[in-house]
């Protein structure tokens, strides 16, 4: 029995997720920061629910103790995120973006990804396959970024891709540091969902694809790495 946490899993490429992983057999938290959207999206799926907002150390304590009591974890993803929008939805370019947007936004999209990972890194080493499955962005690849030929080269935001910079790195070095984990970062494609209201091109059955993947990895998979759907995501 493989047990499974998705952070902000009550919609979007969390809730995909966490439908997939359930059909694939795998007992599923979906994290939630808000208790009533959470328990909505765990009865529509099945799942279990763990309030958990990833900003809040006392929250992430309150869900690890939790989790712990009722069995362990084998399979975290790190997966909520937020993207700093403008009233007309767009993204606010570089010259526009203050500390405290940049601050505000690495306290979710990185602070909380180390919060939530450090937090659960006990349960994790008591598992005997354990897994972790940061959820980034090919926005964060220096490759794709500084490379005019493709679509994100133009995105005009500061803090986002700043941010999923730093998931892969730490990605890399959480990788380094448990061997004995599978723990890799994805890069879902752009997704139709309310991070870019609506305006995103795949649906989220084809953004969850390398998630539910990455997710199931055995022993001898991957691991420190940034994959997209098809295939490694150039650093
Ligand atoms: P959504 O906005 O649909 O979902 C984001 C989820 O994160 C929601 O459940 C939201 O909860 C949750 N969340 C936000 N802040 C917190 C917090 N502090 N604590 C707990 N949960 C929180 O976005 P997506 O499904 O698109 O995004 C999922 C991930 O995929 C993100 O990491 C995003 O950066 C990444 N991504 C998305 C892409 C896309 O095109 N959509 C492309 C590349 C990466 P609530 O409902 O309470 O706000």
């Amino acid at each position: 029995m493989t047990t499974t946490l998705i952070t902000g899993a009550n919609k979007g490429i969390g809730f995909e997720t966490a439908r997939r992983l359930i059909a694939a057999g795998h007992t599923v938290y979906i994290g939630s920061r808000d208790p009533g959207r959470g328990r909505r999206a765990a009865d529509a799926l099945g799942a279990r629910l763990v309030v958990l907002d990833v900003t809040d150390d006392a929250s992430v304590a309150a869900a690890v103790r939790e989790i712990e009591a009722e069995g362990g974890l084998d399979v975290l993803v790190n997966n909520a995120g937020i993207e700093t929008r403008t009233a007309d939805n767009g993204v606010p370019g570089a010259a526009d973006v203050t500390p405290g947007m940049v601050r505000e936004l690495f306290e979710t999209n990185v602070f909380g990804v180390v919060r939530v990972t450090h937090a659960f890194l006990p349960l994790l080493r008591r598992s005997a396959a354990p897994v972790v499955v940061n959820v980034s962005s090919g926005l964060g690849s220096l490759a794709q970024m500084s490379d005019p030929g493709t679509p994100g080269y133009r995105y005009p935001g500061l803090e986002y891709p700043a941010s999923k910079a730093a998931v892969n790195m730490i990605t890399v070095q959480y990788a380094k540091a448990f061997p004995q984990m599978r723990i890799n970062a994805a890069d879902p494609g752009f997704t139709k969902t309310d991070l870019n209201g609506g305006t995103g091109t795949q649906t989220v059955e084809e953004g969850a694809e390398v998630i539910v993947r990455l997710a199931q990895l055995g022993p001898d998979g991957p691991t420190g790495g940034c994959f997209a759907a098809d295939g490694p995501v150039p650093w």
